[in-house]
């Protein structure tokens, strides 16, 4: 028998024309750091993609082109979302963060002619554009000096966001029909265990990513919410967030580049959000805050923590402390990201829910997951059994983009033979889903034959009250192959004692599992998104600087 449904392709051109005209009062507001922020309706928002597309497409962008953007969370960035994939073109988000070389490189790998950037980044894009031979546009929004471009290279013309969207005609932009497997958008990965490598996103798979974006039991967004993305638009689409919202007619609160405690807590407070979403690094700067200045934060119902393993002690602090509720996630760049979100089952008392609460999250329905020995025999979910985690589904990559011969690389370390994507991390499963993880695979500490979670350890020593942060890595040792060193960050005013921090630790687990080494650090080094970057510790380490 054939199905009678229409076959109606799930393109960001659908979520641009439906949140535009549907939920055309929502709003769009741009924190920048003055008196009044930035805001533009979802109708305003829809007919500047229209006039960006008419610009993008003078200034040579075709079907298929990358463009790429060099930009914070802003009202503007949003334009770029909307505007550029429906127009055909694909949006390549660049990691502002990122080293430069490594920057330079995705740039070119890209192969991106025009780069928007925020005026305010001109001083990162200017010593760049030397080493970017493909690019012939850069525009630029918001203020910003421009000097600094010149001579880097003449062919290159530069132009003003707002000046170029006011030369444009006011009628709408024809959007082409496009396949709903055509290119929408492109994100590299942010490079923590190795090179970066291209995610491309199809219009399908971010259509289907962002309805579930919407559902309760994942972020829970409805016209009556205004969602604060905190985690960054060139990091997986902010967790797919900006494209959710619009579809859901959720007003959205950008914060620019004011990403530090202080101004996160005073746009909370001024501007009410009831959801946001960060990495747990951001989480722990805004929880410090607030306790040295709280502020009114009750308008969020939910703070969704991803990216990283979420210190259960801060998820308690936060509640505690301040009322509000943090909610774990996992998800990488391969996975658009949503993968499972830690909600309780229902109807539990809020002791009986924390064991829920503290893992990596029940998986999503359209996220298909298994467990994989090492000998690569599948594993139960039972809850027990730990293996490598790896996924499929209609939002999960099965690719990556362009390899030496410009054909998407499916490498053997990634995928599976039959095309199931390899996470890289290490875990368990309940029987009714629910992702514990504890570690990634290249993380584990493999002593004497048997693997002592760095997570479990960072978690239990992070509950510690004069720890502000700890990070675990694997170190050599002849004896046992390798052994754990831990690498702590303590609280003002407390006085490093090692030999207490382990007989805490000797309460909480096996005594085989306790780190002899330690190391008492200013911060634990981060990556471009705010995540322990455990390869810098473990050559500090080699290196002889961590004493
Ligand atoms: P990168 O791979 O460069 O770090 P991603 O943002 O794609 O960039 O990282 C995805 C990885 O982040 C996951 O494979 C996992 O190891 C880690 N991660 C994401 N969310 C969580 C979480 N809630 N708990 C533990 N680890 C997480």
């Amino acid at each position: 028998m054939q199905s009678t449904m229409q076959d109606v392709p799930l393109t960001v051109t659908r979520i641009l024309a439906y949140g535009a005209r549907v939920h055309s009062s929502s709003r769009v507001t741009t924190w920048t750091g003055e008196a009044e922020p930035q805001r533009r309706t979802f109708a305003e928002t829809g007919e500047r993609s229209h006039r960006l597309a008419h610009a993008l497409r003078a200034l040579g962008v075709r079907e298929g082109d990358p463009v790429g953007t060099l930009m914070w969370n802003t009202g503007d960035h949003m334009e770029a979302y909307l505007g550029i994939p429906a127009m055909g073109a694909v949006l390549h988000t660049l990691n502002l963060r990122l080293p430069a070389e490594q920057l330079a490189w995705i740039v070119r790998h890209a192969a991106d002619r025009v780069v928007l950037v925020n005026g305010s980044l001109l001083p990162l894009l200017a010593p760049l554009l030397p080493h970017l031979d493909c690019v012939e546009h850069v525009v630029v929004a918001g203020p910003g000096d421009t000097s600094l471009l010149a001579g880097r290279r003449p062919e290159v013309q530069v132009h003003a966001y707002e000046e170029l969207l006011a030369a444009q005609p006011g009628d709408p932009y024809p959007w082409p029909e496009l396949d709903e497997r055509a290119a929408a958008a492109l994100c590299y990965t942010s490079g923590t265990t190795g090179e970066p490598k291209g995610v491309v996103y199809s219009h399908r798979s971010v259509y289907l990513h962002a309805m579930d974006v919407c559902n309760p039991d994942a972020f829970g967004l409805t016209a009556a919410e205004t969602c604060l993305p905190v985690v960054p638009m060139f990091h997986v689409n902010a967790w797919g967030l900006p494209y959710a919202a619009f579809m859901a007619g959720t007003s959205l609160l950008m914060p620019d580049r004011f990403l530090q405690p202080a101004p996160l807590a005073d746009m909370i407070a001024a501007e009410r959000p009831t959801v946001t979403a960060g990495v747990p690094t951001i989480w722990q700067g805004l929880l410090a805050e607030l306790d040295a200045r709280p502020r009114d934060v009750s308008s969020l119902r939910t703070v969704v923590s991803g990216g990283s393993a979420c210190p259960p002690a801060l998820m308690k602090a936060f509640e505690e402390r301040h009322g509000l509720t943090v909610v774990q996630a996992w998800g990488m760049t391969e996975t658009s990201p949503l993968g499972s979100v830690a909600y309780p089952p229902h109807g539990l008392e809020a002791d009986e829910a924390w064991p829920y609460r503290i893992t990596q999250g029940r998986l999503r329905p359209a996220v298909d997951a298994r467990l994989v020995g090492p000998d690569g025999r599948v594993l139960p979910w039972d809850g027990k059994s730990a293996g490598e985690l790896e996924v499929r589904g209609p939002w999960i990559a099965g690719a990556y983009h362009g390899g030496a011969d410009g054909e998407p690389q499916r490498p053997a370390d990634k995928f599976s033979e039959d095309g199931w994507l390899r996470t890289g991390d290490v875990g368990t499963i309940t029987p009714d889903g629910y992702l514990t993880l504890t570690d990634r695979a290249k993380d584990v500490i493999k002593s004497g034959g048997e693997w002592i979670s760095s997570v479990e350890l960072e978690n239990h020593l992070m509950a510690h009250p004069e720890v502000a942060e700890a990070a675990v890595v694997g170190v050599p040792d002849e004896k046992w192959g390798e052994r754990p060193l831990a690498a702590v960050v303590l609280r003002d005013g407390a006085v490093v004692d090692y030999a207490g921090l382990r007989a805490f630790l000797s309460e909480r687990i096996a005594r085989w599992q306790l780190p002899e080494r330690w190391t008492a650090v200013e911060a634990v080094p981060k990556t471009s998104v705010g995540k322990f970057d455990k390869k810098v510790l473990r050559r500090q380490y080699a290196d002889g600087e961590l004493v």
